[in-house]
């Protein structure tokens, strides 16, 4: 941590009845097991293509055998849910679009849905990855398109999550999903993220990952399997235009509800598995798109999680060997412990989400008077056992929270000026689970 925050802040008391680690998302990380991911990878390369226009009517080859496959590893796992877990396939027929689609086509997002045990807690959250490949030409569809790591490493862990996840209740919703259609311009997602906005779905966080196996960069021959990017958005994709005078005066350039997200990752993620996460302050790469947009652009928290480096002549290439090289996306390419790291933290940061109580509500900020002093108040969460808050405070050049102060009331006032320091509001519960910050509104 390069900023530290040398401050004694007079509520700064240790709490000893909230623990640090909740033992079940240990036994969780310990679970995660990487011949079980490889076994999916295989199974998914076994496919010949899983490009979005490619057969659904061939029992073994083609995007319909791989849905179905999905589909039947979800009903697996669902018979272990006590009735809790229903398995889908959200379809619609989809015409040409003189793009990325030439012909009338089913397009079908595979979906386990984990419904929570608490009938108030409406919150949902996600776990994704795309089901399809491709190779050179986007528009191929008959080529050998294995997608290992583009994207089999992102449904492998959406469907290892799925396994781990499917034995235990959670008071909130997890809905575990693998995208169609992403490579034809994010047709799958945007199909889920249009009907979740349409029926006002409480989604809270939606973790896309999209290559999270490769180590090694091709080109310039460097390799890292310890760092996992996280990508999200700086300024909100939606309604910027109603939410950008206020965010420039209050100074939340860096406090959107993704980037929120991000660092939430970022230290759920870290506590309980040996692995860096590094935050990139962009939505996604340059010239590149996910899945993770088409939630972003109706107004849900989204990021996109992806390996350190990218090898270019892997992703997208055709399978071949050119000079001496072999190309295309293989599953001999995959680092299989690297790739077990970032399913763990996936889970981790899930399980963490869903075990938590929900955000405090109405979280707000007094400025009435000119002091050097800053009181915030909020109200009860929704749902949730609740352990107490903690108030988050860092600098406003620091990127990530510096201090947490607990505290039981539904108001704190701390001895630094609301002018220097950035504030947010969470809740807890006695297995140390955390909700994602609140961000203070101006009290009125
Ligand atoms: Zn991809």
């Amino acid at each position: 941590m390069k900023y530290l925050l040398f401050l004694c802040l007079t509520p700064c008391v240790v709490f000893s009845q909230i623990r640090s680690k909740d033992d079940e998302i240990k036994k969780y990380v310990s679970e995660v097991n990487s011949d079980s991911l490889q076994s999916y990878i295989k199974k998914l390369v076994s496919f010949n293509t899983r490009h979005t226009l490619s057969a659904t009517d061939d029992q073994n080859k083609g995007i319909g055998a791989a849905r179905n496959w999905v589909l039947g590893k979800f009903k697996d796992y669902a018979k272990n849910s006590g009735g809790r877990m229903e398995v889908y396939l959200q379809q619609q027929d989809i015409q040409p679009d003189g793009k990325r689609v030439d012909q009338v086509f089913n397009l079908g997002n595979p979906i386990a849905f984990l419904k929570g045990t608490d009938s108030n807690d409406k919150r949902i959250f996600m776990i994704s990855g795309h089901l399809d490949s491709r190779v050179t030409d986007v528009m191929n569809r008959t080529s050998f398109a294995p997608g290992a790591n583009d994207d089999g490493s992102g449904v492998s862990a959406v469907i290892e999550a799925a396994r781990v996840l499917s034995k235990s209740s959670f008071p909130a919703s997890v809905i575990f999903v693998a995208f169609s259609g992403e490579e034809q311009s994010l047709l799958g997602s945007k199909m889920l993220a249009e009907k979740a906005k349409k029926e006002n779905w409480q989604i809270e966080a939606v973790l896309n990952n999209d290559m999270i196996g490769n180590t090694k960069s091709g080109e310039t021959n460097e390799t890292n399997d310890r760092v996992l990017r996280v990508f999200s958005e700086g300024l909100p994709y939606m309604e910027l235009d109603k939410k950008a005078m206020s965010i420039r005066n209050l100074g939340l350039e860096n406090d959107g509800d993704s980037r929120q997200l991000a660092r939430y990752i970022e230290e759920v993620a870290e506590k309980y598995v040996k692995i860096d996460i590094k935050l990139i302050y962009r939505n996604d790469r340059f010239l590149r798109g996910g899945d993770h947009s088409s939630f972003v652009n109706q107004g849900f928290p989204a990021v996109r999680l992806t390996e350190y480096y990218e090898n270019y002549d892997q992703q997208h290439q055709d399978v071949r060997i050119e000079n001496g090289k072999q190309y295309g996306d293989l599953p001999e390419f995959v680092d299989y412990n690297y790739l077990k790291k970032n399913v763990a933290a996936n889970i981790a940061v899930l399980a963490s989400l869903a075990k938590s109580p929900s955000k405090p509500e109405k979280v707000e900020i007094e400025v009435k008077e000119l002091t050097n002093s800053t009181t915030l108040h909020w109200e009860k969460p929704k749902a949730g056992k609740l352990a107490g808050y903690y108030v988050l405070v860092r600098e406003t050049e620091s990127p990530i929270w510096q201090k947490r102060i607990f505290t039981k009331d539904l108001s704190l006032k701390i001895p630094l000026s609301k002018d220097n320091y950035i504030f947010a509001v969470q809740s807890v519960n006695e297995t140390g689970n955390l909700s994602i910050p609140v961000i203070p509104a101006i009290a009125r």
